[in-house]
């Protein structure tokens, strides 16, 4: 990193040594056990900019190392040392930072990449945001983050996100896809073999996708029928679909696939006409439904799809586990349930987390509890599990045994069967 380009470079290290203020710029400390991190200097702070501490050196040396603001009894940040050290802001980030467990180094992972592995497009990101950034201009980063955002807080159910994700990323077993994995031979669309079968010519150019689009009840009726791919289109129904309208658009966009999946699989289309009626009616249901389960005061996941309860093989659980997260307090409560072979409960779980603001976080510590109880039960015979409520410091555990509160929800995922298809 400290290197010089010297006075005859070749042009591959001359490529590697201008690559270097962006590699700088993106590496970021992942805290493990904190004794090669320094406190000062180093970037390992979750908070965007830049990512290092701004508070003075106080109480510590300049030099002293982030294992000094951990307990390493409770595997917890020190809180009292930690706010005896930073200002607000910085002691709120680092508490609300997840430490991973005992035993793990420090790593230096890749900032702009999500599972912190370099790629040459996080990279390009990057340097296209830094550029951003020195222009004074908003981020890119957080344009193109509001793109996933949208789709992700559609209140649709769970089945129709993931359809739309995997739009997003190209994910369809459109015969493109499968032509190019060497599936099939053949890629023209099996509904007009006019074209090829891309995503974006299944869903929104075929004539046969214009048969519903082109409907009077519809509401990108005159839009242009050519899109680059299918995040710009995304992006014109961002800017010009209301709340509502989005969401329609989604379910629809699922059921042109299923329409097409009709035709491929089953040699019959359904009429186009009923494909409106039918979503706002789905639609309409599925927002009641999350209303109802709103009040009960049972956490809730965002996509509460229902689905029908699937018997399990003998001697397997099935492990339902949710967080909510409450900014204002930075406040996670943590709910679990884990349920035998015949979906009855057998342990419920409730808790609650301090200092998390951050909704990956607060799952996680809700799918790391899980697991921790999970090998609990495994540990106990399911029939000899005492019939009570536990009360373990700030956590509530019922053993066989429902609240009354989650009996509702519960009642409801064993008898719906599953809508749609
Ligand atoms: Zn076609």
């Amino acid at each position: 990193m400290e290197a010089k380009l010297g006075s005859q470079p070749s042009l591959v290290w001359r490529s590697i040594w201008s690559a270097r203020t962006i590699l700088k710029e993106g590496l970021r400390w992942r805290v493990g056990d904190g004794n090669e991190i320094k406190i000062w200097g180093s970037k390992w702070l979750t908070s965007p900019t830049s990512y290092a501490v701004q508070s003075p050196v106080k109480v510590l040396q300049e030099d002293t190392k982030v294992e000094e603001l951990i307990d390493t009894q409770k595997g917890e940040w020190d809180e009292a040392k930690t706010r005896e050290i930073f200002v607000t802001e910085e002691t709120e980030i680092i508490l609300s930072m997840p430490l991973s467990g005992r035993g793990t180094k420090d790593r230096l992972v890749w900032g702009p990449s999500h599972k912190g592995l370099f790629s040459v497009r996080s990279a390009y990101f990057l340097q296209l945001e830094l550029r951003g950034r020195n222009q004074g201009e908003s981020s890119l980063e957080e344009k193109r983050d509001d793109r996933w955002n949208r789709m992700w807080d559609l209140k649709v159910p769970g089945v129709t996100k993931l359809f739309i994700w995997r739009v997003a990323n190209n994910l369809l077993p459109t015969k493109e896809n499968l032509y190019k994995r060497k599936v099939i031979e053949e890629k023209m669309c099996p509904l007009c073999d006019a074209e090829e079968e891309t995503i974006m010519h299944a869903l929104w150019e075929c004539p046969a996708a214009n048969n519903l689009w082109g409907n009077n009840e519809s509401c990108v009726k005159k839009w242009a029928r050519f899109e680059l791919n299918f995040m710009t289109l995304w992006e014109k129904f961002m800017d010009r679909l209301t709340k509502d309208q989005l969401e329609e658009m989604v379910v629809l966009l699922r059921k042109v696939w299923l329409r097409r999946n009709d035709w491929v699989f089953e040699k019959r289309m359904a009429c186009p006409k009923n494909s409106f009626s039918a979503t706002k009616a789905a639609l309409h249901e599925f927002r009641v439904s999350q209303l109802v389960s709103n009040q009960n005061k049972m956490v809730h996941k965002t996509d509460t799809e229902r689905v029908k309860w699937e018997k399990l093989e003998r001697g397997f659980v099935k492990v339902n586990w949710d967080a909510y997260l409450d900014l204002k307090r930075k406040k996670t409560g943590i709910g679990i349930m884990i349920r035998d072979e015949q979906g009855e409960a057998m342990v419920t779980v409730c808790d609650q987390k301090l200092n998390v603001v951050e909704a990956a976080v607060a799952e996680s510590y809700a799918l790391r509890k899980a697991v921790e109880f999970v090998s609990r039960v495994k540990n106990m015979a399911a029939h000899s599990l005492a019939k009570k409520a536990l009360v373990m410091e700030g956590e509530q555990v019922w053993i066989e045994e429902v609240p009354g509160f989650i009996v509702g929800c519960l009642k409801n995922d064993k008898d719906v069967t599953q809508e749609d298809e």
